[in-house]
């Protein structure tokens, strides 16, 4: 109903009772018409929203105009508008009552309190609704310093009065609002706060404050009587206990407040703001890759902040359950986000909602033979323990009832001892009982999901998942609501428990935590087509690849969730650390995500030598470099060992014809029981093309420097004409085959002449023609004979091995090949009459970073649920 209809139904109201009061005969005339109207003022009215905003929302003048830009843009027609005190401001009210109980003078610490209230106030509003503002600010000091005078006298501050003093911090700050948003909202839509010590009367008992929902209702009815505007803002914390003096709802109580006023008004919707965006699965300053849990039951709410999820005071969630109200926990920083929606929903589908932790318990621990089958040993234990007021945190009693085990506070595991020992001495005098025990220093893992109950294999993921990372479970306890998994585990362990928990449940099994070392050509291209398939990875097979470290041999980044891939270049090129490739490697190896790779780009000999480490401690590897498969066979040797070992594996298939699906070949064949006989292949890309394209027109010196500019050599050319980098291929092809070969084990000829091989590679270049007439000799001897000169490794399965020059016939696969391609045939006893061939461009960055590529999806393929494609 349009406000002003509500205006006129309300004022109609007044008028009748007013006349009925007077004794009007026509007052009762229009009674009929009164109660219609009555309900139209209600029933307009009903559908309140609450907005409660805590002290971090309130903490100075830009989090008001925050605050008060969501009030203003609430799509509901009535709004009540919960406030706790600015942030800090209730410590500093108390701070005074402190202050002054100690004798001294408070003066100054309320002249600061003032003036922050003042100068937040001065850059709202303006005008009289400052003056008004500031008056009654000093009229309240005015009170403040009279209080603590008594206060000063009597050393003493007692409750009634720091109640008080408490208070004033959410009186003002629902002033200020009130007054701020009348000024924005225009046509008195706002302007109202409400002192909830009018309204809300609670009784204190053992289990904190009590609504006397009755008499709340009531004055409440009362309260809305009166010309209250759309927007209305209410005081958190504050209210009157049952004799009408005032009270608090205890630190922190703005959130119950707020649920209280909400089912009092019936709201339908009740949203607390505070500086987080919700909920979360778990702390994040422990897990890094918590996320928000965008809806949860109230039950899951509750367990969740009884574990230190502070979020939303547990206790606000009683009238909101009531009521079946959805609190939705928002961030006044980040209104755009959703938040967290609680409410009576539950979701049956196996979620684990969130993973919390509580630290510094102590576990006591009563064995002996005497309790089994002693009907309530349980019971004295218990009662013994409530005497003592010692709470117990966790119960685990097996079904041999051999022992009981306890979680109780750490500072009260002495104590729980001492009185259990006291209650059972009898017993431990007599042997029934052996010992009590008391450990230290232990916390609680806890999984909490309503949807857990009923589904099989959260337990088991929930302790495969501590298991894997080595932590030792003490005791464990599950109610049969199934909807909290509780584990004792030393304290030591539990960031590294939350974090693998977490990742066993949140995150998908391929999330891979991927490093990369060598940002050139390969490494480059790699991480560019890594970025360009990202997204599509993730939503086609919930792969998650995060580049998490970039190291270059100066310089590294290291990104805790992921690096953004598309400008890592200028990041890295601009900052980043110097590189430590130790730090490099813990960062990549988080115990936060279920998998570690890192991939090398590098032909590092020394980056080669720390793969065996990385393999033991569980880092995958995946590499073009060869150094380390055709390196001392011992280090051959250690790397299949150590990755057995650390359960990770290595993937190579780069170091050999680039992207060519040459070892996966050869291991297909053996593991299918074929016999590979022989190998042969031309294995360098740099070697094929300079045979390709001599023709003995151009002197060979010259196709050695076009090759060089064109990228198709390296810049030291006898890198590819001394023969090493084919003959380290063809190590790695033997190894595969089962062969123990190493490098000088078998002929290499080198194409470099003796008198070059030691000079610079300026000088090689220079000299290189004086040797052009040998070449064109060879080429001419084979020419005639109707052969052609290529550069081939050979292999048999004796270990016969031999790299080097060879004429072969024109009709020979060698002959007719295209620029850097790179063949290599398989005889094997399946293919005996015509040899497996496998040919095509063997080298270039973008067939070589899509190898790793590959190699890298071909991981994932072996770890966690399943294969990947
Ligand atoms: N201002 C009160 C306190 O700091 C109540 C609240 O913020 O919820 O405890
Ligand atoms: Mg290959």
């Amino acid at each position: 109903m349009p406000r002003r209809g509500r205006e006129v139904a309300r004022i109609a109201v007044k008028l009748i009772a007013k006349k009925t009061a007077d004794g009007d005969p026509s007052g009762r005339y229009y009674w009929p018409l009164c109660a219609t109207l009555s309900t139209v003022v209600k029933m307009s009215g009903t559908k309140w929203k609450i907005h409660k905003f805590g002290g971090s929302s309130l903490a100075d003048a830009g989090c008001f105009e925050r605050v008060g830009k969501i009030v203003l843009s609430t799509p509901h027609e009535r709004i009540g508008v919960v406030v706790s005190a600015m942030g800090g401001m209730t410590n500093a009210l108390l701070e005074l009552a402190v202050i002054a109980e100690q004798g001294d003078d408070a003066t100054t610490a309320l002249n600061v309190i003032g003036q922050r209230y003042a100068d937040t106030a001065k850059s709202l509003l303006s005008g009289d609704a400052l003056v008004r503002l500031l008056d009654l600010w000093k009229e309240d000091s005015l009170d403040i310093g009279n209080i603590l005078d008594t206060v000063a006298r009597a050393h003493s501050a007692p409750q009634r009065s720091r109640d008080i003093m408490a208070g004033y911090g959410e009186l003002w700050a629902a002033r200020l609002l009130a007054a701020y948003l009348d000024a924005h909202a225009g046509n008195g839509r706002a302007g109202s706060w409400i002192d909830t010590r009018r309204v809300i009367t609670v009784r204190h008992s053992d289990l904190g404050p009590a609504v006397n929902w009755d008499r709340s209702r009531a004055a409440l009815q009362r309260v809305l009587d009166e010309d209250i505007s759309d927007i209305a803002v209410i005081t958190g914390f504050i209210a009157v206990d049952e004799q009408g003096m005032q009270t608090t709802l205890g630190r922190n109580g703005s959130d119950y407040s707020a649920a209280i006023f909400a089912a009092l008004i019936e709201a339908d919707a009740l949203d607390i703001w505070t500086d987080v965006d919700g909920v979360m699965s778990a702390d994040p300053r422990q897990v890094p890759d918590a996320e928000i849990i965008h809806s949860l039951s109230y039950n899951e709410a509750m367990e969740l902040a009884y574990f230190g999820a502070r979020v939303i005071h547990p206790q606000a969630m009683g009238p909101a359950i009531d009521n079946g109200i959805a609190v939705v926990i928002r961030n006044s920083f980040h209104p755009g986000h959703a938040g967290s929606r609680i409410s009576a929903v539950t979701e049956p589908n196996g979620q684990v909602k969130g993973i919390t932790a509580i630290s510094g318990m102590a576990l006591v621990n009563i064995e002996g033979s005497g309790m089994i089958g002693v009907p309530g040993t349980a019971d004295r234990l218990f009662a013994a323990l409530k005497d003592a007021g010692v709470s117990v945190t966790l119960i685990s009693h097996a079904s041999s009832e051999h022992s009981i085990c306890i979680a109780v506070p750490g500072e009260l595991g002495s104590r729980a001892k001492r009185v259990i020992s006291d209650a059972f001495a009898d017993e431990l005098a007599g042997g029934q009982i052996q010992s009590v025990d008391v450990t230290d220093r232990q916390s609680i893992v806890a999984v909490v999901g309503d949807g857990m109950a009923g589904h099989p294999g959260i337990a088991a993921r929930f302790f495969a998942n501590l298991g894997h990372a080595g932590i030792n479970v003490r005791a464990i306890a599950q109610g049969s609501s199934e909807r909290n998994i509780s584990a004792v585990i030393d304290s030591n362990d539990v960031t590294r428990a939350l974090r693998v928990v977490h990742s066993g449940f949140y995150l998908s099994d391929k999330t891979i935590s991927v490093g990369i070392i060598g940002t050139g050509v390969i490494g480059g291209t790699l991480l560019d087509q890594m970025h360009n398939e990202r997204e599509r990875l993730q939503r086609k097979f919930k792969l998650d690849l995060r580049v998490r470290a970039i190291a270059r041999s100066s310089h590294m980044l290291l990104g805790e969730r992921r690096i953004e891939l598309d400008d890592w270049r200028s990041v890295l090129e601009n900052g980043g650390k110097s590189t430590d490739l130790k730090a490099f490697e813990r960062h990549v190896h988080a115990d936060h995500l279920p998998h570690a790779v890192i991939i090398d780009c590098t032909a590092d000999e020394e980056i080669a030598g720390k793969y065996a480490d990385w393999l033991a401690r569980g880092i995958h590897v995946i590499t073009p470099n060869k150094k380390a498969f055709s390196g001392s066979q011992e280090y051959y040797k250690k790397i299949c060992k150590d990755a057995a070992e650390g359960g990770s594996h290595y993937l190579y298939e780069t170091t050999v014809g680039a992207a060519l699906p040459i070892l996966r070949t050869i291991r297909d064949l053996v593991d299918t029981g074929d016999r590979i006989h022989s190998i042969r292949g031309i294995l360098s890309g740099t070697l094929a093309y300079l045979f390709n394209v001599y023709d003995g027109s151009k002197p060979f010196s010259e196709i050695v420097v076009d090759a060089r500019q064109n990228g198709f050599a390296e810049p030291d050319p006898r890198d590819d004409l001394s023969g090493m980098d084919v003959a380290r291929k063809l190590t790695i092809l033997a190894r595969e085959l089962g062969l123990e070969l190493e490098i000088g084990d078998f002929p290499v000829q080198s194409l470099v002449p003796e008198a070059l091989r030691e000079v610079g590679v300026d000088e090689f270049l220079q000299r290189l023609p004086a040797y052009d007439a040998q070449v064109q000799a060879l080429y001419q001897e084979a020419r005639a004979a109707g052969l052609k000169l290529r550069y081939v490794a050979t292999l048999d399965d004796q270990g016969h091995a031999a790299v080097g020059l060879e004429k072969v016939p024109q009709t020979d696969s060698f002959s007719n090949m295209q620029l850097t391609d790179n063949l290599v045939q398989f005889r094997t006893d399946r293919y005996a009459q015509n040899p497996l061939v496998i040919q095509g461009p063997g080298a270039g960055p973008e067939v070589t970073a899509g190898g790793v590529f590959g190699d890298l999806l071909k991981l994932v393929s072996f770890l966690g649920d399943g294969p990947l494609i």
